[in-house]
């Protein structure tokens, strides 16, 4: 179990964000504001936030949560209503995952401290980025990257299964995804293809760390049932307890599966035959799927935790041998915590570089960096300074997808494959 999780705490207002700025530097009322150019971007919005009637206003009505206004529902899952929301300083489009505290028991709470924990050790291109939390008296934010093409299940239920190209692309980068969560220690428990989104462009973001759990070593065992029924591996139904990383393997093969053939594996009308379905192994793969997959599968889905497929298994084998993995798979070992742009030296990372000039001019001032740290999730700063350094990587093409080697070029989306690290400038790519 992880020592470090956070907690559900009591409400905290708006002060830290109020307190930003010094209250001296605030003028009296927002046309002063306005009419005052030296005024820098974060000390016009700390002064609407004091001020400005209407900017007040949404901040009592949820209209605008911190640094961000509030737009209309995207998504709705148990726990929580999800809402696009932009920052108002940065202007990016971000996911505004909203919990309500007055309905939140204890067990809700702990899935929330897991969730904010376990996406805090994470940051890779393939695993939606939390970039700042927010709590009000009555709410919990989770800011969140926008993934703005759906999730795979709609994709799947809407369009049909993917083709056999698309397959490998999507799962090459929830592969790519899990072998990194893996190796941070991290076992996601809740993988289904409502829990894969896509960005506008097509990169898999896995989400949704609300089943998730820290582990100290992947020998440790796991006793709580977690997840949705029809992708439980057979351990889950079966045994006292279960090792976490087969469990997400288990999981992988079923979204495979469903990927290809865009039917479930395992299918039944009652919650009892689902499970004597599962821990018999009993399925067919249609026969039009490609040899190569159909290996695949079957490694990964035995009942045995212990015969199946480990990650490497899965990305060394001939399904996916044409495939050129994204640079997603370099660093497959987590990178420790956020650089800070205090701390840090100036060349390790030349996004830092980017976003402290950013910062600056937004008005951010050493003192404000030097405060923060930016370590801490629940601070505007930090939020600030994750939204712009992912801007500056996804100029860098940290979201490109990767490319099955032979397939025929599509020109319309050309523009994506301008990025450092994947030498795919002279391959042909396919995108879905
Ligand atoms: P459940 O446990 O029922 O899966 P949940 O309360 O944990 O739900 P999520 O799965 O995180 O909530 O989100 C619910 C839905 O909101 C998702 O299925 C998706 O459609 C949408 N959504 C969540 N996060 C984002 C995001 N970052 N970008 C776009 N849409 C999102
Ligand atoms: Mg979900």
């Amino acid at each position: 179990m992880p020592g470090s999780h956070y907690q559900v705490t009591t409400p905290r207002l708006h002060h830290s964000v109020y307190s930003l700025t010094d209250s001296s530097d605030i003028g009296p009322d927002d046309e002063d504001l306005d009419a005052r150019p030296s005024l820098t971007p974060l000390e016009r919005l700390s002064g609407d936030m004091c001020k400005n009637k209407n900017t007040i206003k949404d901040l009592m009505i949820g209209r605008r949560v911190g640094f961000y206004k509030v737009r209309g529902e995207i998504g709705c899952g148990t726990f929580s209503r999800v809402k696009l929301a932009f920052h108002a300083l940065t202007k990016d489009k971000v996911a505004m995952k909203i919990l309500d505290k007055t309905r939140m028991d204890t067990q809700v709470q702990r899935l929330l401290s897991r969730e904010i924990s376990s996406m805090e050790v994470l940051r890779n291109p393939n695993v939606l980025h939390l970039y700042e939390v927010v709590e009000t008296p009555s709410r919990l934010h989770l800011v969140l990257e926008y993934a703005g093409g759906g999730d795979l299940h709609n994709k799947i239920c809407n369009e049909g299964k993917l083709s056999d190209d698309t397959s490998k692309i999507t799962f090459a980068q929830i592969l790519s995804a899990i072998k990194y969560m893996h190796n941070a220690n991290v076992i996601h428990r809740d993988l289904k293809a409502e829990n894969v989104l896509f960005t506008s462009s097509g990169c898999v973001k896995v989400a949704d760390f609300g089943f998730s759990t820290r582990i100290s070593n992947h020998n440790d065992f796991l006793d709580t049932f977690c997840g949705s029924p029809p992708y439980a591996a057979p351990e889950l139904f079966r045994d006292e307890c279960y090792l976490g990383p087969p469990v997400d393997v288990w999981a992988m093969g079923v979204l495979l599966f469903f990927m290809v053939t865009g039917s479930m594996p395992f299918r039944a009308d009652t919650m009892g035959k689902l499970r004597r379905s599962i821990i018999s192994g009993a399925y067919s793969i249609p026969p039009w799927v490609p040899g190569p997959c159909q290996r695949l599968i079957k490694g990964i889905l035995k009942p045995e935790p212990s015969e199946r497929h480990v990650i490497d298994q899965m990305l060394g084998c001939d399904w996916l041998l044409p495939v050129e993995f994204p640079w997603s798979l370099v660093p497959s070992e987590p990178a420790g915590p956020l650089h800070s742009l205090i701390e840090s030296d100036w060349g390790e990372l030349e996004e830092e570089a980017e976003v402290r000039n950013q910062m600056e001019e937004l008005g951010f001032t050493a003192e404000h960096l030097q405060n923060n740290q930016l370590k801490d999730c629940r601070n505007p700063v930090t939020g600030v300074y994750r939204i712009l350094l992912h801007q500056a990587q996804k100029r860098r093409g940290c979201d490109s997808l990767p490319v099955v080697r032979g397939m025929v070029r599509d020109p319309k989306r050309e523009g994506l494959r301008a990025y450092r690290g994947l030498r795919h400038t002279s391959k042909l790519c396919v995108l879905s």
